[in-house]
């Protein structure tokens, strides 16, 4: 028996691209089910983030003129990590394997294969990597590759240049939704579930159309999520920034003395300013890091569903 595979697009206003790349998606489910390595009951999954253009019309008229495109629509914007989460685990319910790609066109749709060869050579997830950016904007490849260094820094396990195209089994995605974390950062949790994985190498291209939806701002505050998500290093640093402040004004508090008693203090305007400075700077850091992981306690005891699914397409059950 072949493994039904589903392939999960999360779709942000895409009305530009998504007529350009839907049929790419359907000739990749076409080849690989007559190369015999996937079952005809294979789909392609959109997911329509709450878009506000024709999104999900296209999704709609793409699942009437064929059986393999169907798809479901967010009641509004839940945000890419939870479209994509339930994306995957509506395909749960129903696939062996799925994976998760952008709908642009920029994860290389190629890659699709050696995934499947490495999943139907044992592994429970496999990465998708991306082997150079060359086409990404300077600026975009610059700030990426900080982030991941940034969150490597912090004590975020992830994969070096891995985003969220990849493949996972009904396993793995079964062990994923135990994870009931509000905060999500999918691509740090895949790598927590464990499993036998591994990472197949494909370049990164440039978006087909349509303009890229994660702008600078969002791009720093995923990498934030991404950070205190997974880690509490942060926390630790200011301890340690906290016990080296204390350790730097006792050594000043002796070297006072020191001078009070050679009889050569002066007025010490400048010295006292710089330090309250210092240390309130460091104190205002350390409660916005305190209060960030606040944040996210609160979001995580609230509970909230982290995605609400309003209306599917006819051929999906
Ligand atoms: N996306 C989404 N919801 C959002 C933002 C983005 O579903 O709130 C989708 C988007 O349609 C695309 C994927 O996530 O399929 C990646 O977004 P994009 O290509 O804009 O990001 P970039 O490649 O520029 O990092
Ligand atoms: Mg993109």
């Amino acid at each position: 028996m072949q493994p039904i595979i589903y392939i999960v697009i999360p779709c942000y206003n895409e009305q530009e691209v998504l007529p350009l790349t839907a049929p790419l998606f359907l000739q990749k489910l076409n080849d690989l089910y007559i190369d015999g390595k996937i079952s005809n009951d294979s789909r392609i999954l959109f997911v329509d983030d709450g878009s506000r253009d024709n999104t999900w019309d296209i999704i709609n008229s793409l699942s009437q003129l064929d059986e393999h495109y169907i798809g479901i629509s967010l009641s509004r914007n839940h945000g890419h990590q939870n479209a994509l989460l339930s994306g995957l685990m509506t395909a749960a319910k129903h696939c062996d394997a799925a994976i998760s790609i952008d709908c642009d066109g920029q994860d290389d749709i190629d890659a699709i294969d050696k995934m499947v060869d490495e999943y139907l050579s044992g592994s429970e997830i496999v990465y998708g990597v991306r082997s150079d950016r060359t086409r990404d904007t300077a600026f975009k490849r610059g700030t990426a590759q900080f982030f991941y260094k940034l969150m490597k820094a912090f004590g975020t396990d992830i994969i070096y240049n891995h985003a969220d195209y990849r493949l996972m089994s009904k396993r793995a995605l079964n062990a994923l939704a135990e994870y009931k974390e509000v905060n999500l950062f999918l691509r740090g949790l895949a790598l927590m579930v464990g499993f036998k994985y591994s990472c197949v190498e494909y370049s990164r291209k440039e978006r087909i159309a349509g303009k890229s939806k994660y702008p600078f701002k969002k791009m720093l505050y995923f990498a934030l999520d991404g950070i205190t998500s997974l880690s509490v290093k942060p926390i630790r640093l200011i301890t340690a920034f906290g016990l080296i402040a204390a350790l730097l004004s006792f050594i000043g508090i002796i070297w006072s003395i020191i001078t009070v008693c050679i009889g050569s203090a002066i007025a010490g305007w400048a010295s006292t300013v710089s330090i309250i400075c210092f240390l309130g700077g460091i104190q205002l850091i350390s409660i916005g890091i305190i209060g960030e992981y606040i944040g996210k306690i609160y979001l995580e005891v609230k509970h909230r569903p982290r995605y609400i699914i309003d209306k599917t397409t006819e051929n999906l059950e």
